[in-house]
């Protein structure tokens, strides 16, 4: 019997999101197809032809279901983009030539096939009109499908998740990751990525264990493989045995136990051992997160990432639906405080596929609110939702990736268009709603004494603030080891901000991943900062380790790190101090 069971493979990646899960793989395939050639015998072309006649069938038959099924779910929108695939299938040139091409070569119908359409995308990508430039990627998508119906492999979307099972993939997006049926998704496994990629911080508000920056994982593994992910040591076992399985068990109801002593701090005020109420606000994307983040604790919301609604559809949604989502989460959440961080597109988070800009730098590109300040149309009316908002609860506006003062200002100048357009039309709003700056740019961090003259809070975005200041870049796996919060330009960075937000009486929050770590709070909290948001999930935790520690001794941690120079030595300073303050918490579980 033993010898039939299927040899553990063990890979190592990227901790990205904690938790345990086993179950059946999801691959989602994005790996080159590899195409066989070989010559056809005259007598058998016909049925070469025909094989190719049947794979188009198959393929229109699956994008109609595809099509069919994005229409109920999403809407008829974001359904047109496979009319634009069914046109490419019904495209007389293509399947002609492709049929000239079998007869010519006499080589097999996949080869003719991926030849023909290789030489449809190149003349495409060479026109100039930007609507033509675009269909290569339909081409691309129907040749791929085509070519897998030919090779016998099948194709997965998305939307075929029907069961529960653990995504793995080449890579997600986050427009992807936005259009995934949530309920069914176990766990994530991805070759690229790091822990501050969008679709990892989706998995961690999902509670779903994640592990990334696995290299090639997606090629080893196929549909329905069996697999075990531990998203606290980034590991991922391929064909677990049950003494494995067993011990994760253990591993997982240790956890869940621990977990449940975390949760009867959920509710309690976030005040120090030595008295100090600290402030918590959890990380959201929407009113469908603000249940579980009330449930685990948040006393506010710290960063509502506003572009995830515009992630979720193909066009802009108008103002009176931001105001909808808005006005609902304001609601939700009052008398506590929203910060609602005005759109932030572009980087790795894009509308649609549609909507990418091709640039060499998308981080440093035109994102956030250089977008904005250029679509100053689409972003009033982002405005005017939030300040409509703002009457239904405890509403603060705060602008992504300001580099210079002058974008403050501007940002600001239009915020006053946008409440004179209110009060034109009688709309009742907050006059004096706050305004915040995100820190997430060095040359911000450089500059918070000036910034601190147009705004009343700061917010650390530490996920942004660690890649522009160690430039690597967030969700390259490749590099993913120089991305180290440990480094001493990031603990002096913080200190600069933070200790330049407190001289000008700024308020200062963190709301990066690194305020949802636990061993960074007590330093974040002892270099003066007044808040912190982070994933719902991690709140509990935070809170009974705020309740055990004291501020003064934080305050010392901080003084001792701050002078520490190895990145070793940080994270073990930190961690020491973290594994004292919950030094009884195994006593407490059963
Ligand atoms: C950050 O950069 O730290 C941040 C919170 O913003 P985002 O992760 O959305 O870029
Ligand atoms: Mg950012």
């Amino acid at each position: 019997m033993d010898s039939e069971q299927p040899k553990e493979i063990v890979l190592d990646g990227i901790a990205a999101s904690p938790g345990v899960a086993h179950g059946s793989a999801f691959v989602i395939l994005q790996k080159e197809l590899e195409i066989p050639v070989y010559e056809i015998p005259v007598k058998q072309l016909e049925h070469e032809k025909e094989r190719f006649e049947k794979a188009l069938l198959e393929a229109r038959r699956q994008i109609a279901e595809i099509r069919h099924e994005i229409s109920g779910r999403l809407g008829e929108n974001e359904a047109r983009i496979f009319d634009a695939h069914i046109m490419v299938l019904e495209d007389r040139a293509l399947i002609e030539e492709t049929l000239r091409e079998m007869e010519d070569t006499a080589y097999n119908v996949e080869y003719c096939f991926r030849e023909v359409s290789n030489r449809f995308i190149e003349a495409f990508e060479a026109l100039q009109d930007d609507y033509l430039k675009e269909r290569v990627k339909d081409i691309e998508d129907v040749s791929r499908r085509v070519l897998q119906i030919l090779l016998g492999q099948t194709q997965r979307n998305l939307m075929e998740l029907v069961s529960e099972r653990i995504i793995v993939s080449e890579d997600i997006t986050p427009s992807e990751a936005a259009s995934f049926d949530k309920r069914k998704i176990l766990g994530v496994v991805t070759d690229s990525g790091s822990r501050t990629s969008h679709a990892v911080i989706m998995s961690r508000s999902l509670g779903v264990p994640a592990v990334v920056g696995l290299h090639n994982a997606s090629e080893q593994l196929d549909n329905d493989d069996y697999i075990l992910i531990d998203g606290y040591d980034g590991v991922v076992i391929i064909n677990p045995s049950e003494e494995t399985l067993f011990r994760y068990g253990e591993l997982k109801s240790e956890r869940q136990n621990i977990q449940r002593v975390f949760e009867t701090s959920a509710l309690l005020p976030a005040t120090t051992a030595d008295g100090h109420r600290l402030e918590i606000g959890a990380n959201i994307g929407g009113p469908e997160d603000c249940d579980a983040a009330l449930e685990h604790g948040a006393e506010g919301v710290g960063l509502y990432r506003t572009e995830a609604l515009f992630m979720q559809q193909d066009t802009f949604p108008d103002e009176d639906e931001q105001y909808k989502a808005y006005s609902k989460v304001a609601e939700m959440l009052a008398p506590h405080p929203v910060i609602l961080r005005t759109l932030d597109l572009g980087g790795d988070k894009h509308l649609s596929d549609f909507f990418v800009q091709n640039e060499n730098n998308p981080f440093m590109g035109f994102r956030a609110i250089r977008f904005c300040l250029e679509h100053r149309d689409l972003f009033k009316d982002q405005l005017r939702a939030i300040l409509r908002a703002s009457a239904s609860g405890n509403v603060k506006v705060m602008y992504p990736m300001i580099s210079n003062a002058e974008e403050l200002i501007a940002a600001n100048l239009l915020l006053e268009e946008a409440k004179a357009e209110c009060r034109a039309k009688g709309q009742k709003f907050d006059e004096n709603i706050q305004v915040g700056t995100m820190i997430e740019i060095p040359g911000a961090a450089y500059i918070c004494d000036l910034l601190a003259e147009h705004c009343q809070f700061f917010s650390i975005g530490t996920n942004d603030l660690i890649q522009y200041l160690l430039a690597v870049d967030r969700v390259n796996d490749r590099i993913a080891h120089l991305y180290e919060p440990n480094h001493p330009a990031v603990i002096r960075t913080l200190k600069m901000i933070i200790e330049s937000a407190n001289r000008h009486g700024i308020h200062v929050g963190i709301c990066g991943e690194m305020a949802g770590d636990p061993i960074y709070v007590p330093l974040l909290f002892g270099l003066g900062a007044n808040e912190i948001s982070a994933t719902g999930t991690v709140l509990p935790e935070i809170k009974y380790l705020i309740r055990k520690m004291k501020l003064a001794d934080a305050q010392m941690l901080a003084q001792e790190v701050a002078k520490l120079t190895d990145p070793h030595a940080i994270h073990s300073a930190l961690t020491k101090f973290y594994e004292a303050q919950m030094r009884g918490v195994l006593e407490q579980v059963d």
